[in-house]
């Protein structure tokens, strides 16, 4: 990406170091994470890039003008961040750091500036800095474009200020902006995947505990594609809705007396629940926490073929890593993504029917892809917009991006926008 070159455009010299943060797909456990259950995300091989240098002082254009590194923080004046982005081309924003509150910065810069703040609140000093950014991640798909953000532009920071922060604390500080300074109630997943994700593998992660498992995860290798479909449709719903279901979960786990649904195993116990809507919306979450670890068996069931699976389970030490298991040849691969496609067409169902967050274009994408020989899909995040995954044989891939995009012509929709999905790396620093 061209986050470095639009620095220099910008800010008239070279960045101190240019960081890229993943995107994230969810492979299953939609709505479960603010009911404390469990999530299983990958990494894109799409994200954000900040190109970054520490910034000389006040009314500065950047680091070309008095020097990277002339002034840092607490310099005389104050310390400011300046950032721009490729995909907000007429905007340049100024964030003086002293005394940064929440409600001071709006728009697409409250993302980075609420990193800055945030980090500062956990105790990690920023310096007055230039950031560019740049992305091939479509803005607003569901797709976590926010999260990359943030977690490009806090390595950058940290990484400027010489700070080296655990990636757990990482994704809690990078969640705080979100929530606290742009007011986005957000739950866990998004900074998990893009901050602790591993290449070939989907992440497990308890949003109870916390804690974190790498899960083999290579489609590739039992002749399988992942196919994401941008259905460029945002439904003006989805804000308040979302309020209303964490409500409603609240009110069911309530009722059936439990500090959250993650608690409920059985789903036989929903059936508790009077009313219809609190028990359709509890039949969801609990299902969706089974269907996250039934995929989680059936990937470990199949080890990781991959050579560098020894190197990355040592990478993880102190987490679960799943690697126990051995490759299984490609026809018990080929029935395990059988069967994880089933699971993901049956969430589906459930987020359209029980949880009713679907939206037609996620419906006819849905469908026009199983039509055309995919093993499953289903919408992913909150709802009411964004974008499907789909699991495909490799084969069939073609004819699955055909059949959408004709279902689609046939209603004269926009045409949606199709993206490979590969799991790959957490964020890094990549020049
Ligand atoms: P998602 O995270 O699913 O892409 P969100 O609504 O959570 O959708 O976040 C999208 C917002 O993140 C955008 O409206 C914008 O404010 C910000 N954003 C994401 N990518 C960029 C970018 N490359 N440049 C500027 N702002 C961005
Ligand atoms: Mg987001």
């Amino acid at each position: 990406m061209r986050a470095a070159s639009l620095f220099r455009e910008r800010f008239g010299g070279e960045p101190d170091g240019v960081w890229l943060a993943p995107g994230r797909a969810n492979l299953m456990g939609e709505h479960t994470d603010y009911n404390d259950g469990f999530v299983l995300p990958f990494a894109l091989g799409q994200g954000v890039t900040a190109a970054a240098a520490v910034a000389a002082g006040p009314g500065s254009a950047g680091p070309g003008s008095a020097g990277p590194g002339s002034a840092g923080p607490g310099s005389a004046g104050g310390r400011l961040l300046t950032l721009c982005s490729r995909q907000e081309p007429d905007t340049v924003v100024e964030v003086p750091l002293d005394g940064l509150a929440p409600g001071q910065v709006t728009g697409w810069a409250a993302y980075p500036a609420g990193v800055a703040w945030a980090l500062e609140a956990a105790g990690y000093p920023v310096p007055g800095a230039c950031v560019a950014i740049d992305s091939d991640l479509p803005v607003g798909a569901g797709l976590s474009s926010s999260a990359a953000l943030e977690c490009a532009t806090e390595l950058a920071l940290t990484a400027l200020a010489g700070c080296d922060v655990s990636r757990a604390d990482l994704v809690t500080i990078a969640r705080r902006a979100e929530n606290e300074f742009v007011g986005v109630p957000t739950g866990v997943m998004d900074q998990s995947a893009s901050l602790r994700c591993q290449a070939g593998h989907a992440l497990l992660l308890d949003c109870r505990s916390l804690e974190v498992a790498q899960v083999p995860f290579d489609p590739g290798a039992a002749g399988a594609a992942l196919l994401l479909v941008n259905t460029r449709a945002r439904h003006a719903l989805s804000d308040g809705e979302y309020g209303r279901r964490r409500a409603q979960c609240e009110e069911a786990a309530r009722r059936l007396g439990v500090p959250s649904l993650r608690s409920i195993t059985d789903p036989a116990e929903v059936d508790r629940l009077d009313d219809p809507v609190l028990r359709r919306r509890a039949r969801h979450v609990v299902a969706d926490d089974r269907r996250v670890l039934e995929v989680v068996a059936l990937l470990r069931s199949l080890g990781d073929p991959s050579p560098a699976a020894g190197a990355a389970a040592a990478g993880s030490a102190g987490s679960p890593a799943g690697s126990a298991g051995s490759p299984a040849g490609s026809a018990g691969a080929g029935d395990a993504y059988g069967e994880i496609g089933r699971l993901l067409s049956q969430a589906h169902a459930s987020l359209r029917d029980d949880f009713e967050v679907s939206w037609p274009e996620a419906d006819v994408a849905v469908e026009a892809a199983l039509a055309a020989g995919a093993a499953g899909a289903r919408m992913i995040g909150g709802g009411f917009g964004g974008s499907v995954l789909a699991l495909a044989p490799s084969a069939s891939l073609d004819a699955v991006r055909d059949a959408i995009t004709s279902a689609f012509a046939e209603r004269a929709w926009t045409a949606p926008e199709f993206l490979s999905a590969t799991p790959a790396d957490a964020a890094r620093q990549v020049e």
